[in-house]
């Protein structure tokens, strides 16, 4: 299987889905595997993934596709990917990502982009995979591995995974240890699995979640059994519609496929109802002013010294020099802007008018959910995206217009609530569109489960 994966991987260079291909580390795991065949053989013996390279994987280049990573090997290896590897399986290497995971379409990587294997008809335009896990749901999509590792701070699993037609969940906050993962916006970053289908995604999530005395905000509850709890029987749950996700100049097709859904989960049993969440509108705004705060700290520590790539330096350049040349070099555009809007939000000056107020907006979003659940719902349902996945090129020339890639997505890191992105159906031009489920905080069971009758 790992041979298998590794040739497919090297026939398919051209999606620029891997970064850092690791065939002898991985043949060494799959003999390691192959060692331990048998009915003890751990859950995941010999079952070949591919890492996005946000996680810190130990001596393997780790740069969350930055340059100002280049050359940066951990001495460490995160608590997720060590998890899966106790548990057998193989890396087959790193996977393409946007630059720090801001991004929706895998396009702001140092190593350039990654590209989507689906196609729009009989069209040769390439397209996005979407992101910032893009090099990840290219991978899985393509057949390259069997399921991917994944990040999502607004969206970056749900979005690559509806562009693809593959099956990728976020946690609830705190499920997944966020140690070794390279920082974002820490208050919203988890970590998931990106698979084929629901059944994938269970057994990959429950190997990478559990308590981490290294992660204070890891939490220390009991890890269920999600692939027993796959049972299809959603008789007597109540399903939300939430009337803010109807978006002026919404498709049509996504129209559609949200009503169609809503029946497959009728026919299955569920009791629709209309609920509103009215603070939706709010949530992107608070979510770019929140993400760039977080990640405007976090960064702060690429400063030549302890990391990566220090830029040349002029006869008498002090350490002023060192930190803007190092920084302006190694960061791409939209890390700078994210820097810049942040550190601008937290000034003193501003610091209530946006920083303050955008976290009142964000209690305001997480009690439109509570409500909704206290009166009832066990799930909600929402198309993933806005649209199916758009031409390489398109909207990087407009930050904001990539922005609202996430108008369906960063409710649920606001909020700190499970979400899942499953494959629905297919625009007009056969390209594929995903269904988002948002669950209960802790219920990834049974939002799992919901899925699967979806699928
Ligand atoms: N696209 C969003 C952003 O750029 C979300 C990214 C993510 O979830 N990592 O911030």
């Amino acid at each position: 299987l790992t041979e298998a994966c590794l040739s497919a991987i090297d026939a398919a260079d051209a999606l620029g889905a891997f970064v850092h291909k690791t065939p002898d580390l991985a043949l060494d795991m799959a003999r390691a595997a192959d060692a331990k065949r048998g009915p003890d053989a751990p859950s995941l013996n010999g079952i070949p993934l591919g890492i996005k390279d946000l996680f810190c994987t130990k001596g393997v280049a780790s740069q969350a596709a930055s340059k100002i990573l280049d050359g940066f090997k951990p001495e460490y290896e995160s608590t997720v990917t060590t998890q899966l590897f106790e548990r057998g399986a193989v890396m087959l290497g790193k996977l393409n990502m946007d630059e720090f995971a801001m991004g929706s379409s895998n396009e702001t990587s140092t190593y350039g982009n990654a590209v989507n294997p689906w196609r729009k008809g009989n069209s040769d335009e390439a397209l996005t995979p979407g992101g910032s896990s893009g090099g990840s749901a290219a991978a899985v999509a393509a057949d390259l591995c069997l399921g991917a590792t994944g990040t999502d701070t607004g969206g970056s699993i749900r979005q690559p995974a509806a562009f693809t037609g593959i099956t990728g969940i976020k946690p609830t906050y705190g499920r997944c240890s966020r140690w070794g993962i390279i920082a974002f916006a820490s208050s919203l970053d988890q970590a998931g699995p990106m698979a084929k289908d629901v059944r994938d995604a269970a057994i990959l999530l429950e190997a990478m979640c559990g308590h981490d005395p290294k992660d204070s905000t890891s939490a220390d509850l009991a890890v269920p059994d999600f692939e027993a709890m796959l049972t299809g029987d959603i008789k007597g749950k109540t399903i939300g519609i939430p009337r803010e996700y109807r978006m002026d100049g919404m498709p049509e097709e996504i129209e559609t496929l949200w009503s169609q859904g809503a029946d497959m989960l009728r026919d299955a049993g569920a009791r629709i109802v209309d609920i509103s969440l009215p603070h939706t509108r709010y949530a992107l705004p608070a979510y770019y002013v929140i993400a760039p705060a977080e990640a405007s700290s976090n960064l702060a520590r690429y400063d030549g010294v302890r990391y990566g790539r220090r830029a040349k330096l002029a006869q008498g350049d002090g350490i002023t020099e060192m930190y803007e040349k190092t920084r302006a070099e190694g960061f791409g555009p939209e890390v700078q802007r994210r820097v810049m809007v942040g550190t601008y939000v937290l000034s003193a000056g501003f610091y209530d008018a946006y920083y303050n107020r955008a976290r009142k907006v964000r209690t305001l979003i997480k009690r439109d959910f509570e409500e909704v659940f206290a009166d009832g719902v066990d799930a909600i349902l929402t198309p993933a995206t806005p649209s199916a996945a758009f031409p390489l090129g398109m909207e990087m020339d407009d930050p904001v217009q990539m922005y609202l890639n996430d108008v369906f997505t960063v409710t649920v890191n606001l909020a700190g609530l499970p979400g899942i992105s499953v494959p629905a159906g297919t625009d007009a031009t056969g390209l594929p569109l995903g269904l988002q489920l948002i669950g209960r905080p802790w219920e990834e069971g049974d939002l799992l489960n919901t899925a699967y009758a979806l699928e």
